[in-house]
């Protein structure tokens, strides 16, 4: 049996890892989730990346959205806002609090966010084993520069309230330095036969995934081929931002640099779309073996294919 270990954001990584499980449903994998993304609200503790590939290779995900639950209702937030509560700026749901609920609650009586996201998981049954990338409080900050000057702000009000619309200078996982590997993240990527980077953001998902002390080493010491998929197609992001945190991190948006900026180091090989079939050459003068495939994960086969072609690449560098 293959195990592969998949370091995974939200909406890039969820969708990925449905196309996975269907190209090799007898695959073991585990998932390293992202959770630079969390956040307090209302006194909950919101972890949406997890969320994200829970409710995804769960069938509980809001398809077009990509986030949040499907059939979803907003009463408790109106009634939040009628108080003038907020922020308002964050979509809560009514299904979704029943989740952030839950995981306040256990986390209250003692137990780490890896035991808490498990419990979570038995209702879901992503097909995955889903562990946080830490069990530590870990932050990402965004310097940004409004009226009152430079000052960090949490990425979700970077992200969803200003829309990335403002000059980011610095991108911060705070508490990053000081956390450790949540139980079985380590001895997951010691295991591992291969580990992939799905099409997930690479400074503000993979990244931070990576800033946690151990990760880089565990995943060099574990001698198995690391393979990526560029989330980067025609020198953009498919979806989302992902230039702005880019260019905070002083890399270019092009698939090429994003391979450039993991490195020969961590990466072995890379994906990219065919509309960049040039930055094959550069890549594999950087010493990352790579290809030019279709990355659009428009359904469910073409993601599937994008999950065989990565392991091909895997078999081809092991080889
Ligand atoms: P987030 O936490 O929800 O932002 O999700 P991730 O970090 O997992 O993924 C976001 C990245 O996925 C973005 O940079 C997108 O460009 C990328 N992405 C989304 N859909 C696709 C797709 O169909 N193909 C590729 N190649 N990348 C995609
Ligand atoms: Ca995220």
């Amino acid at each position: 049996m293959q195990r592969i270990v998949v370091l995974a954001g939200g909406i890039g990584g969820a969708r990925f890892l449905r196309g996975l499980k269907s190209a090799v449903p007898d695959a073991e994998i585990t998932v390293i989730g992202n959770t630079g993304d969390d956040i307090h609200l209302f006194g909950l503790k919101v972890c949406p990346d997890l969320d994200t590939v829970m409710y995804t290779l769960g069938g509980g995900i809001h398809e077009e959205q990509g986030w949040g639950r499907a059939d979803e209702t907003f009463a408790v937030k109106e009634e939040l806002a009628a108080y003038g509560v907020g922020p308002e700026w964050f979509g809560l749901g009514d299904r979704d609090f029943a989740t952030h609920i839950v995981r306040t609650q256990m986390l209250g009586a003692g137990y780490p966010l890896s035991a808490v996201t498990e419990a979570l998981c038995q209702r879901w049954n992503p097909g995955v084993r889903l562990l946080p990338m830490t069990d530590d409080r870990v932050e990402t900050h965004v310097l940004v520069d409004t009226d009152e000057g430079r000052k960090a702000v949490h990425f979700q009000e970077y992200w969803v309230r200003l829309r990335a619309s403002v000059d980011a200078h610095a991108v911060i996982p705070v508490g990053a330095e000081q956390s450790k590997p949540a139980p079985g993240v380590l001895e997951a990527i010691a295991a591992a036969d291969v580990v992939l980077f799905p099409p997930s953001n690479p400074v503000v998902s993979v990244g931070t995934i990576l800033a946690v002390p151990g990760m880089r080493e565990a995943i060099a010491d574990a001698g198995v081929p690391v393979v990526g998929l560029s989330p980067i197609v025609g020198d953009a992001p498919v979806r989302g931002m992902a230039d702005k945190v880019l260019a905070a991190v002083g890399v270019e948006t092009s698939a090429a640099a994003v391979a450039q900026h993991y490195g020969s180091g961590m990466l072995d090989g890379w994906l990219v779309d065919t509309v960049d079939a040039a930055a094959v050459g550069p890549v594999e003068a950087a010493g990352i073996r790579c290809r030019a495939v279709p990355l659009m994960m428009t359904d469910l086969d073409a993601t599937a294919r994008m999950a065989r072609e990565a392991l091909d690449l895997a078999e081809e560098v092991r080889a």
